[in-house]
């Protein structure tokens, strides 16, 4: 049962180590191995041209995964018009019929694994498990939103009230509402907010990120495949200078879901504000200086696991992964000398090979703010260890996993978005003061607490603010549904998504009495 009791199943994935699953699915995916996409805007459902914009793979830069033609902005003004004409239709069809266009997709979207899977290799750079992993998601996330609207905003909710007049709270979609998603989650995030928006009777325009706008495509020609009017969901991928802040700034914009950087999220509500227009809702999911304290009761070896996957996995380009480590002095040495060995056995290298661990990082932008970061540190800091890369790294954007001990989480500056561990050893007596150290950052996403004692755990629990506290095990991978994920602060505004209240941010409760 999931948190409204429903008997919904999130998706299964594939499992690689069983080798009658492994070997279909690697077929499946080979056969995109040498593909071509080419992508455009999507405006009532007609493919747009424009400045083409060339995909090449994250992990070999020589190799051409596609191009994508990117829209104007006379074009976003019209996939707005065409949106905004749409509503009323959209808006008035019955959620659970909203629902079942977003169920098919799910089924698409699961039918369609090799493809998609062979795109976020070749395009995002994901390893196998992380691309499993995405495609999952954005599975999850579609069928937890349809059947939570079909369920909640079917027919209106009564309200109780003491002398037996009939009261109604109905739930209707806003408008347009525009959806601007990030590379990390290219297709999960992506479909997660757009998937949102209309089955809360919104009609959408979306921007993927740039990097990523080939899989995005895919997903918006499933969609309108899956049974989606061609008026209810715009398409519009290009620079987010250019698309973004003319989606933004128009007053027909009747909400915004976004995913990204704490800048960008300031610049669009700033943007928002300054629109002569209705106040509108911002739903922003944003980064995080995440920290993890590990005190002396701790099981090291389960810790380091933790570490690991928590900083390293998917190159550490999750926002909620770990940046800062705090270990209490008395098992530093030991928990520190672990980390060391466990990153030595790390794999770097080609995403789509079974064997790896960690790719490459989405560009050479990130890349080279990574490697100044290391390089900066290396100079104040001690470097704890890095792991090395296989030979065929030499051609992508690859940053080694990276982890140092530094004096404190004031050291740095801004979240770095990649496999860098920072680690700080404290004081049992320290414990408070650590605590408050990382609610000043302001980012208030997730925290990973390691302690076999409860009333240390409940204490930190209490007193950290972050959105998402995961205790004695990982802080990454939140699952739709099971564990709603979304943070306070500079971290972002909630609804959690895939919790029980997202939708509703989506829509407008009219009462009547
Ligand atoms: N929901 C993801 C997780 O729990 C992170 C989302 C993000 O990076 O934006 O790992």
């Amino acid at each position: 049962k999931d948190i409204f009791g429903a008997d919904r199943k999130n998706s299964a994935g594939t499992n690689i180590e069983i080798a009658s699953e492994w070997q279909p699915f690697r077929e499946s995916v080979e056969a995109f191995t040498d593909h071509h996409w080419t992508a455009g805007a999507i405006v009532n459902g007609e493919v747009q041209t424009g400045d083409i914009y060339k995909v090449t793979a994250p992990y070999d830069r020589r190799e051409s995964v596609g191009e994508v033609a990117f829209a104007s902005s006379a074009l976003v003004a019209k996939a707005i018009d065409v949106a905004a004409e749409a509503f009323p239709a959209w808006s008035a069809t019955p959620a659970a019929e909203r629902g079942a266009c977003l169920q098919r997709l799910a089924d698409l979207l699961e039918a369609n694994t090799g493809e998609l899977v062979a795109l976020c290799h070749r395009e995002a750079g994901k390893t196998i498990q992380d691309s499993i992993d995405e495609i999952r998601e954005a599975v999850d996330f579609l069928r937890f939103y349809s059947h939570q609207a079909a369920t909640e905003f079917a027919a209106g909710k009564p309200v109780v009230g003491f002398d037996g007049q009939e009261r109604t709270l109905t739930y209707q979609g806003r408008g347009v509402f525009a959806c601007i998603s990030p590379w990390n989650f290219p297709l999960a995030i992506f479909l997660g907010q757009v998937s949102a928006a209309l089955a809360a009777g919104n009609t959408v325009v979306c921007k993927p990120a740039e990097q990523t706008s080939l899989i995005a495509f895919r997903a918006i020609q499933m969609m309108l495949e899956a049974g989606v009017p061609a008026g209810a969901i715009q398409f519009v991928p290009g620079r987010g200078a250019e698309v973004g802040s003319v989606l933004t700034s128009d007053v027909r914009i009747a909400g915004v879901a976004f995913t990204g950087s704490t800048e960008t999220a300031q610049r669009i509500n700033r943007t928002l504000a300054a629109r002569d227009c209705d106040p509108v809702p911002f739903i922003a999911e944003t980064g995080g200086q995440n920290a993890m304290i590990v005190d002396s009761t701790a099981l090291p070896e389960q810790v380091v696991r933790d570490v690991v996957r928590s900083a390293f996995a998917s190159a550490g380009q999750r926002c909620s992964a770990l940046r800062v480590l705090f270990v209490q002095e008395d098992v530093a040495d030991r928990v520190v000398g672990l980390i060391k060995g466990a990153m030595a056995e790390l794999n770097v290298g080609r995403p789509e090979l079974h064997s790896t661990d960690v790719g490459p990082v989405i560009d050479a932008t990130a890349k080279q703010k990574l490697l100044t970061h290391i390089g900066a540190l290396k100079n104040q800091a001690k470097m704890v260890a890095q792991a090395s890369a296989s030979p065929d790294c030499a051609h992508g954007d690859f940053v080694l996993p990276t982890a140092f001990e530094i004096r404190g989480i004031n050291v740095l500056q801004n979240e770095n978005f990649g496999p860098i561990l920072h680690i700080v050893r404290f004081k049992a007596s320290e414990l408070d003061k650590v605590i408050d150290q990382i609610n000043q950052t302001g980012f208030g996403l997730t925290m990973g607490v390691h302690s076999r004692n409860e009333r240390t755990y409940s204490h930190i629990e209490r007193r950290a603010r972050v959105g998402n506290c995961y205790i004695n095990r990982d802080q990454v991978g939140a699952v739709v549904g099971v564990q709603p994920f979304g943070g306070q602060g500079l971290s972002g505004t909630g609804p959690k998504a895939g919790g029980p209240h997202y939708l509703y941010r989506f829509t407008k409760d009219v009462f009547t009495a």
